[in-house]
């Protein structure tokens, strides 16, 4: 499991994610694609979620029917641009709790500095994924994780739309116990710390801010 890295091959997930990464793809367009690829990637990254049996009664009989185990699932979005997974995801785990981290990339050096962080008081035995659309250096997944980490939830995963192989050792050097679920791994990292080819600046295009 150290180091674990699972790309989501599924061919809606590969069709949508080349329609977020053209140049032309609106901010209307991008926001709904990665509402749909996230919903995606949420059936994915809860497939092995352990269940534990309840005594149910549906209009006809009494019958043992499994309840997912434990507490409920945490999504930790990293801000801003991990929040446009969030809202897909939420679609599919409407009951989930949510924590938000925010951690800001110093355009300079590419180091990640936290400006805020709230998580459900209660972690422990609960599950959480940490989302954010881009692991490129790696740096801010590393510190949300590592801010994570102080609160000792159950499990931890990281679920991103892109990954590079310069985030992926970095994050994995870190945290080699918390698997990544990506939609794909890209080439490399350009000098301004860009996944090439990428999408771009995900907070951007979701946010219509350039
Ligand atoms: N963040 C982005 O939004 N895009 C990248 O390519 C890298 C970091």
């Amino acid at each position: 499991m150290a180091g674990h890295v699972q790309v989501i091959g599924h061919p809606l997930v590969q069709h949508k994610l080349t329609l977020l990464r053209r140049k032309e793809t609106s901010t209307s367009e991008f926001r709904a694609l990665v509402a749909e690829i996230s919903m995606l990637l949420a059936y994915e990254v809860t497939r092995d979620l352990p269940t534990q049996p309840a005594a149910i009664e549906t209009p006809l009989a009494r019958m043992s029917a499994p309840v997912l185990d434990g507490k409920k699932i945490v999504l930790v979005a990293i801000l801003r641009a991990g929040t446009g997974i969030l809202d897909g995801m939420l679609r599919i785990l409407p009951s989930a709790r949510v924590g938000h981290i925010g951690i800001y990339r110093d355009h300079t050096t590419l180091a990640a500095v936290e400006y805020y962080a709230k998580v459900p008081k209660v972690m422990r035995d609960r599950d959480a994924i940490v989302v954010d659309p881009m692991l490129a250096t790696g740096n801010s997944a590393v510190a949300a994780v590592d801010r994570l980490k102080r609160a000792s939830p159950r499990s931890i995963k990281f679920v991103c739309l892109v990954a590079c192989p310069e985030g992926l050792r970095h994050f994995h050097a870190r945290h080699p116990d918390v698997p990544v679920y990506t939609a794909a791994v890209d080439s490399h990292l350009d000098d301004h710390g860009y996944i090439v080819p990428g999408l771009g600046d995900a907070g951007d295009r979701l946010f219509g801010t350039r």
